[in-house]
């Protein structure tokens, strides 16, 4: 912690007595106050109106019980989340989590950090984030659905189209947003869009299954032009994880003219120093749900390495973490150095330590920080939203051409806000104050409302 302010060390201690226990909600408050120490200096208004202090405090944190019963007939208990961190600029949003790390620390930095992100897109969407230790891997179907509706019984109480609108995250996708739908709509009898990855007939968007992982390339296309005048054509590329983002992310790199040679999974990673082929690895983790090592038995020029962070020694030119948080620490951080990457733009959640971040910073590689690289996805939530409440749908090229748009500026935000603070090309500061600025001057307009 290299915070100097002694107004947010103050704050930051009293997160620290209130949130023990809670490392990864730690982790993401002391990076946000320590970009914000010049906002403070020069903002002194914001100390009294406690915009600060409001800011770290979730507006209100559900948890709950979560029982269901297994294809046995036994019955299992979860536990489930939902945090609405901050509704200042609109109805919170922000995904579902299951898998079996879930618990309040994980489900509050990703609200936290859903605050900064949803601002930047410009669009009015406030922060929040849930989910529940369920582990999904391994279960029949029917055992996802009785675990989803059992889940939806509890949160359809707190959420709505103009209050609360989830959204996928790891471990739900368009199969859990499906049947967690299906259950809010039988219990309200009421067709709104109160959750988004919805399929496409029943009110999902056009482009949002892509759009975190394409988002992900338009902001660092931009990032590398704007800030080293190049693009991927030619570029080798890393991707991690084979999930949801890591997906497309490799799709659109490719289609910008990249060669992504690795992907992986929580137990090991795959390189095709051929380039992977993507109808492969979607046949095995969208069609088949299998593991990623299976690519290697289908692929002639493919191998499997077991252990996911050695994905981080095959050398390339751009990385993109795509997996989860804390993926990628300082050694990994200093091999991807070593071996010559010129970019890093985190397509999860947080997944650079605090370590490996300095050491990108300290060799002078561009750095695109997942509030504004990967916000592609809530954005294009937030544009499915606006066809709900329209009742209409936006063709795929007309969804694609605003998600573009949306990260083009969330790239230009971050990098003018790194400039005006003095923090030049600093994009983890410039993303934490532009996201911040809009916030904090929508809680003041509103008075002490929380
Ligand atoms: P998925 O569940 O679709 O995929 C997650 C992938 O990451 C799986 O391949 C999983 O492997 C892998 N993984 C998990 N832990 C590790 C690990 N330690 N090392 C390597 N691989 C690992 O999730 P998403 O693709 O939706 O989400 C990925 C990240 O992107 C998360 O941080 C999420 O918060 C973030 N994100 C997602 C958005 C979205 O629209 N979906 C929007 C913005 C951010 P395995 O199957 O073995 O667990």
């Amino acid at each position: 912690m290299k915070l100097k302010n002694s107004y947010l060390l103050g704050v930051y201690d009293t997160v620290v007595k209130r949130n023990p226990c809670e490392p990864e909600f730690l982790q993401a408050v002391g990076e946000v106050l320590e970009s914000l120490e010049p906002v403070v200096e020069k903002n002194p208004q914001l100390i009294k109106a406690g915009i600060i202090d409001r800011i770290v405090e979730p507006e209100r944190m559900i948890v709950f019980r979560v029982s269901w019963v297994d294809d046995a007939g036994k019955v299992n208990v979860n536990r489930g989340f939902r945090v609405q961190f901050n509704s200042a600029i609109g109805p919170y949003k922000g995904g579902l989590r299951f898998h079996p790390s879930v618990n309040a620390s994980i489900i509050k930095f990703l609200g936290f950090e859903q605050i900064f992100k949803n601002s930047l897109t410009g669009l009015p969407i406030g922060g929040g984030k849930g989910g529940s230790d369920f582990d999904p891997k391994g279960k029949s179907d029917n055992e996802i659905m009785r675990f989803c509706q059992s889940f939806m019984t509890e949160l359809s109480k707190h959420i709505g189209a103009d209050t609360d609108v989830p959204a996928g995250d790891i471990g739900v996708g368009a199969r859990e947003i499906g049947y967690l739908y299906g259950q809010y709509k039988r219990l309200r009898n009421e067709f709104t869009g109160v959750l988004t990855g919805k399929g496409l007939t029943y009110g999902g968007s056009l482009a949002r299954t892509q759009a975190t992982g394409y988002g992900l390339c338009y902001f660092t296309n931009e990032m590398l032009s704007v800030m080293k005048s190049t693009d991927f054509k030619g570029k080798t590329v890393v991707v991690s994880g084979s999930g949801n983002v890591a997906i497309y992310a490799t799709e659109k790199a490719m289609q910008l003219g990249g060669k992504v040679v690795a992907l992986s999974d929580s137990s090991g990673y795959v390189y095709d120093p051929e380039g992977i082929k993507l109808d492969v690895v979607k046949q095995i983790k969208e069609v088949e749900r299998a593991r990623i090592s299976e690519y290697a038995n289908r692929v002639e020029s493919a191998t499997f390495t077991e252990g996911c962070s050695g994905i981080w020694t095959v050398p390339c030119d751009i990385a993109l973490p795509c997996a989860t948080q804390n993926e990628l620490n300082e050694e990994s951080a200093k091999a991807l150095v070593a071996n010559g990457v010129i970019a890093v733009a985190e397509g999860a959640n947080m997944p650079s330590t605090p370590e490996a971040v300095e050491v990108f910073q300290k060799a002078g590689i561009l750095f695109g920080p997942a509030k504004a690289a990967n916000a592609g996805g809530v954005a294009t939530s937030a544009l499915e939203m606006s066809q709900n409440s329209m009742r209409y749908s936006w063709t795929f090229d007309e969804v694609d051409k605003k998600l573009s748009d949306i990260m083009v500026n969330i790239f230009h935000n971050t990098y003018n806000a790194s400039k005006k603070y003095g923090c030049d090309g600093n994009l983890v500061v410039g993303a934490n104050i532009a996201g911040f600025e809009k916030v904090a001057d929508a809680m003041s307009a509103q008075g002490v409302a929380y």
